[in-house]
């Protein structure tokens, strides 16, 4: 039987993944959890919004046959994850993740490594400081307990509630980014320290470079640990493991 492919997306992976799915005229469908306004056009159908927690998830999975998942979410996607490892095993279906490595500090990096958000909450509870918030809009409320820093905060959309943090300076931009541009934001806002995630990936990495080649300090939201589940690191393996229904390669 060929694949019917539920692709759980928010990535560069993922809409990767469609398109290379949609070449080979699979049938698959694109899933987003509807975070940003102006989705971008994809080649497969989409589908947009929660599932409804696991019994949601196997529901969705047993109405519409699906054989596969592929889960190609954002890194710090652990709740959407984690429903895919249940849900897909409740209902016996493959699941495969699509994944990017995280970065790894190298010489010239000024990194404090923090486990959480609310790790990173604490690390800043010292004196006010210019202080880029790179961590997208849904966790900003989480920093209102350090009201003493000026916040740069680059979003993709604007937030339908101001931040409650009472010195913020919004950019709205989805990239691409770019190493030089973002030397210069960080330059031109007297940018102290960097709070980011470790997203991995290329998408997201200028300002990382960028903080790299100003010696300045990032700190680092490590990644939330996930269950156990099969992973690979391109596009070209999931269609091989589709291919081969995941069974051949061990994978
Ligand atoms: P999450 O916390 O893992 O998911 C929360 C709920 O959103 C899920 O339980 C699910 O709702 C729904 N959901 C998530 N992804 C979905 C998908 N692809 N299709 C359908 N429903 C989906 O993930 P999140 O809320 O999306 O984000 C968590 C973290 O990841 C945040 O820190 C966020 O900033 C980051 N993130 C970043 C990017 C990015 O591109 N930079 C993209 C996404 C997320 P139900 O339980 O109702 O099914």
């Amino acid at each position: 039987m060929p694949p019917n492919l539920l692709i759980l997306g928010g990535t560069l992976e993922a809409s990767a993944l469609a398109g290379a799915v949609a070449e080979k005229g699979m049938t698959a469908t694109l899933s987003y959890a509807g975070r940003v306004e102006r989705l971008k056009e994809q080649p497969i159908p989409r589908r947009v919004g929660g599932f409804g927690g696991v019994c949601g998830l196997a529901q969705y999975l047993r109405d519409h046959k699906i054989t596969h998942v592929v889960d190609a979410t954002h890194p710090f996607a652990a709740q959407m994850s984690e429903n895919a490892v249940v849900a897909c095993r409740q209902t016996a279906t493959r699941l495969l993740a699509l994944t990017r490595p995280p970065w790894c500090k190298k010489a010239g990096d000024d990194w404090q490594n923090v486990r959480d958000i609310a790790a990173a909450v604490t690390a800043l509870s010292g004196p006010a400081k210019r202080v880029m918030l790179a961590i997208g809009r849904m966790h900003l409320a989480q920093f209102s307990p350090c009201p003493q820093h000026q916040y740069l905060l680059r979003l993709v959309d604007a937030p339908d509630v101001p931040p409650p943090l009472p010195h913020h300076r919004i950019i709205i931009s989805r990239g691409p980014f770019t190493v030089a541009g973002d030397a210069a934001l960080l330059q031109n806002h007297d940018i102290e320290l960097v709070v980011a995630k470790n997203s991995g990936g290329s998408g997201a990495q200028a300002k990382i470079l960028a903080a790299r080649q100003l010696g300045l300090p990032v700190l680092m939201i490590d990644r939330p640990v996930l269950s156990p589940r099969d992973e690979v690191g391109s596009v070209d393996a999931v269609l091989d493991w589709l291919a081969h229904d995941g069974t051949e390669r061990g994978v």
